[in-house]
This record gives C-alpha cells, sequence and structure tokens, in this order.
C-alpha cells in the first residue's frame, strides 16, 4: 500500500510539476503577446522634497493593462520576464515611452526607473539606453536608474562596466529597498552609488505604536556620512512625514503625496501646476 502510495504521489508530483510548467510557459507567451500588444505602459509616481514640499521628479512603475485581468501589478510579472529575458524587450520599451512623457515636463523633474539585474549583466544595455536618451533628448543628469542589491550578487565586473558607462554620461544610480537584501559597507562600496533609498517595511515601523524607528534614522545617518542624499519609499501618513523629517534633510515618495499614475493623469496635474511644457512647445511652433 505503501508502495502504491509512493508512486500515486510521484505521478501527483510529476502533473504538478507539468502544470507549474505549462502555466508559467502560457504566462511567457502572455507576456510576449501583451509586450507585442502595447498592453504595457509606465505609471509614474510623484518624488517630493520633503523639506520644501516641492515636486522634483517621478518613478516610472510598470504596469500591464492586460485584456483578460486588468491592470496588473509588477509584483506579478517582473520576476517571469527576468526569468524568460523579455525583461529587457520590456524595460526598454516602458522607458523608451516614460522619456518621451518627461520631455514633456518641466525641465527640471528627474525620471526613475528601476532596471533589473538581468539588464545590468547585459555588456550592451548601457549603450542602448544611452541611445534612447539621445534620440528623445531626455537629459542624462535628470535620469536615474534604481537597482537592488541583488546586482551585487552578479559578475561585479560586468555590472560595474554598465554603470561606469552611463556614470561617464551623467546617469545617478540609486541603490533601491537598501536594507532589505544582504546589506553591508563593503556592499554599498562595491559600486560608486548616487542615493539610496530606505525601503518602504522600514518606513512603515514609523506609524506602528512602539514600532522599530531606529533603523530609519540609522540609513539616514549614513547617507549624511556617506554624502549619499536618501529617499523614503512608502510614506502614507503626516505623522510619518513628521517622524521623516526629524530625522535629517529627505526625499520621499508614497501614497501621501500620491499613487502612481497613468501618463494621462501625470499630465493633468502637471498642467494643473505649470509644469507641463506642452503649451510652451506649441507656442513656439506657432510662432514659426
Ligand atoms: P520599488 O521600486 O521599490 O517601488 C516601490 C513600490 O511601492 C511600488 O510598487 C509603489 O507603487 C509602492 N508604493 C509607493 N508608495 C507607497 C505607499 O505609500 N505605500 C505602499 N504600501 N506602497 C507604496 P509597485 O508599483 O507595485 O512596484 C513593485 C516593484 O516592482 C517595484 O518596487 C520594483 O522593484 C518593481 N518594478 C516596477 N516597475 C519595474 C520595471 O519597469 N522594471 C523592473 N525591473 N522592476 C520594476
Ligand atoms: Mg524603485
Ligand atoms: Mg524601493
Ligand atoms: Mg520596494
Amino acid at each position: 500500500q505503501a508502495k502504491h502510495g509512493g508512486r500515486n504521489q510521484a505521478t501527483w508530483f510529476e502533473e504538478a510539476m507539468e502544470t507549474e510548467l505549462q502555466a508559467r510557459s502560457g504566462f511567457e507567451e502572455r507576456i510576449r503577446r501583451g509586450i507585442a500588444q502595447g498592453e504595457f505602459v509606465p505609471y509614474y509616481q510623484q518624488q517630493i522634497d520633503l523639506e520644501t514640499g516641492e515636486l522634483v521628479g517621478f518613478e516610472m512603475l510598470a504596469r500591464w493593462n492586460s485584456p483578460e485581468d486588468g491592470l496588473v501589478s509588477p509584483d506579478l510579472f517582473i520576476s517571469v520576464a527576468e526569468e524568460t529575458g523579455l525583461i529587457c524587450e520590456l524595460s526598454e520599451m516602458l522607458i523608451a515611452q516614460a522619456l518621451e512623457d518627461a520631455m514633456q515636463w518641466d525641465p527640471r523633474l528627474t525620471l526613475s526607473v528601476n532596471i533589473s539585474s538581468v539588464q545590468l549583466c547585459d555588456p550592451w544595455f548601457a549603450q542602448r539606453l544611452l541611445r534612447l536618451l539621445n534620440e528623445t533628448g531626455f537629459p542624462a543628469k535628470r535620469f536615474d536608474i534604481e537597482i537592488t542589491e541583488n546586482c551585487l550578487n552578479e559578475d561585479l565586473g560586468a555590472v560595474r562596466a554598465v554603470i561606469t558607462s552611463l556614470k561617464n554620461q551623467g546617469v545617478n544610480v540609486t541603490l533601491d529597498d537598501f536594507g532589505t537584501g544582504y546589506s553591508s559597507l563593503a556592499r554599498l562600496k562595491a559600486l560608486p552609488f548616487d542615493k539610496l533609498k530606505i525601503d518602504k517595511t522600514f518606513v512603515a515601523e514609523l506609524s506602528k505604536e512602539g514600532g522599530n524607528t531606529k533603523f530609519v534614522e540609522a540609513i539616514v545617518s549614513l547617507g549624511a556620512g556617506l554624502d549619499l542624499p536618501v529617499t523614503a519609499e512608502g510614506i502614507e501618513t503626516k505623522e510619518v512625514l513628521e517622524a521623516l523629517r526629524k530625522f535629517g534633510k529627505l526625499k520621499g515618495q508614497g501614497y501621501l503625496y500620491g499613487r502612481p499614475e497613468d501618463s494621462r493623469t501625470t499630465n493633468d496635474l502637471l498642467s494643473a501646476r505649470k509644469l507641463l511644457r506642452q503649451a510652451i512647445r506649441s507656442n513656439d511652433k506657432n510662432k514659426d
């Protein structure tokens, strides 16, 4: 009987594996189709100077506008896109769209994008990204790439080469989700980062009764000590904002200021604040 059960179990396991593989390849196929149909779109979340309350730029966050499932969160498709290598095509398509959108923004505003470690291991990535910047005319010094600590587990020489060629052209490099991976000072030193971003799990502690606020405070001082500007993510309430402002000079983003929005809503917001160039540009066109 035990033998029988064992065989059944093996069969069950094989079937489960097969279903899983089929589901994966089905998902991969859907992502591929979604890319071809232009279903992936950039959303933008405001980034604020917490001292002045001024809007400094936006972080682009990918969304999948799927006809079957509606608006799909990146947590559900980025990892599959990474495993299948589709992330390069997907990301570059989104960046191209985002750069075009950002060309209409006030020329003081910055654009940040998230980049996977897979992309940083591709020796041609830097060239292609710089070409996109060139083609749209968006200045590299207003462009930030956000990378996580995972990329330090990859071939560090290859990653460093890509980062260096981007930085040589003025692109800024932010260490995202700081503190959630295997953080150490050696890792912080391994690449020439320009900024640090505190993960929202640490920021969330500031809103809890008896929450551990020491980590945020320590990361802010670390940033100050290393001359690295710090951004806090996940600011949801005024109380959290006030707590952060006591720790030092910070930038930040979160639902308190705004959720990620599509390009139309973002343009409306900028237009209302007179931070859109579109009007200026069409006036210029009328002149000549
Ligand atoms: P991330 O880069 O750390 O982005 C921060 C996440 O926190 C975003 O989730 C954002 O929508 C969310 N968030 C912002 N403010 C708040 C807040 O006040 N409260 C809470 N609870 N959450 C807030 P999202 O958009 O779902 O993105 C998740 C992750 O997916 C991102 O984390 C990033 O790692 C990844 N991702 C998004 N777009 C791309 C992309 O184009 N390429 C790559 N490689 N990764 C991406
Ligand atoms: Mg990010
Ligand atoms: Mg983050
Ligand atoms: Mg995060």
